[in-house]
């Protein structure tokens, strides 16, 4: 397995997550906050953007410098997906380890955004205490097999409870399911809440949401004239890095690219990672394969951002003072 999987290559340490002879075993919610406090420990800032339905408190880590310049990759919003809770920790990883690399601004990753859900797909219901909450995931879910979850602890999917173009998604749901479901109103879980409200808070530039599977990018949310040539360029790039192919008119809606496309009129970008060769629960051992795909993504991306931004920023200037 490559080098940048495993707290063995940076941190080392009692606890890290590490691989075995016999590959990666899951990634879980104890190991992602081992690994936080292992890059807290090394220096690395780490905190807290909020908490989940069942009160697990939701990490980031923050690489890069305080310079009011700051892009959010986020991962694992569907519990199935959870090995991009992984990817996303690699990512950070990555840019520790190579600190030279110039980075225009401070990236905030939050691996695990649905840290209720992963458990759930990775443990089954056993963690939850509450017996009426137990009872009703068992119904919804229709049996104790849960690794093919996608929604949160209240049967709410996070990516389709934000405040853009709510509930008029084609794929919609109504009522409490594993997925799809929009919940009772806008930011109805306490997920969404916690992301918008930490996102409202670092206000940042750009953001990146990994997703599984497909390999594609999602970048359009309605955009017109030069925001539409700005995000859709930016999508090129990320394309060209990637290798994966552009995504137009996905009819989806609710999610939080489309919220940070709508309402903060930033560019934002759902990347689904991983081949369609494979079914969820998906392989593992894809990893490596997606960490060269998107190794220097967040660097490359935000530092494209900030550089037109400051163009832009210095041609009103000039503009300004004529
Ligand atoms: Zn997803």
């Amino acid at each position: 397995m490559g080098k940048f999987v495993a707290g063995t290559s940076l941190f080392g340490g009692r606890g890290a997550y590490t691989t075995s002879t016999r590959g990666l075993r899951l990634f879980r919610y104890d190991d992602l906050l081992r690994e936080v406090d292992l890059f807290c420990r090394h220096g690395v800032e780490t905190g807290t953007v909020g908490e989940s339905e069942l009160k697990q408190r939701i990490p980031y880590i923050f690489v890069g410098r305080k310079n009011g310049n700051y892009m959010i990759v986020q991962g694992a919003m569907h519990a199935r997906e959870h090995l991009t809770a992984l990817l996303v920790v690699c990512l950070a990883k990555h840019l520790v380890k190579n600190n030279r690399l110039p980075i225009d601004g401070g990236i905030y990753f939050v691996p695990m955004t649905n840290p209720d859900g992963v458990r759930l797909a990775q443990e089954g219901v056993g963690f939850v205490t509450d017996k009426q909450r137990k009872s009703n995931l068992l119904a919804v879910n229709g049996g104790t097999d849960f690794s093919l979850w996608k929604a949160n602890a209240d049967g709410v999917d996070i990516n389709v409870n934000f405040d853009a173009h709510w509930a008029e998604g084609a794929q919609n749901g109504f009522y409490r399911s594993a997925c799809n479901y929009v919940g009772r109103q806008p930011f109805s879980a306490a997920e969404s809440r916690a992301l918008r409200d930490f996102t409202l808070l670092i206000k940042p530039v750009v953001t990146l949401s990994y997703h599984l599977k497909g390999e594609e990018i999602y970048w359009e949310f309605g955009q017109t004239g030069h925001r539409r040539q700005r995000d859709k360029r930016y999508a090129e790039a990320i394309s060209r890095y990637t290798g994966y192919p552009l995504v137009t008119l996905s009819g989806s809606v609710g999610g939080y690219k489309d919220w940070c496309i709508q309402c903060l009129k930033i560019p934002a970008y759902t990347i689904e990672v991983g081949s369609d060769r494979f079914e969820h629960p998906f392989p593992y051992s894809q990893l490596s394969v997606i960490l060269r795909q998107n190794l220097d993504l967040p660097r490359k991306l935000l530092n494209s951002v900030v550089r037109d931004r400051r163009r832009l920023f210095g041609t009103n200037l000039h503009t300004l003072f004529e």
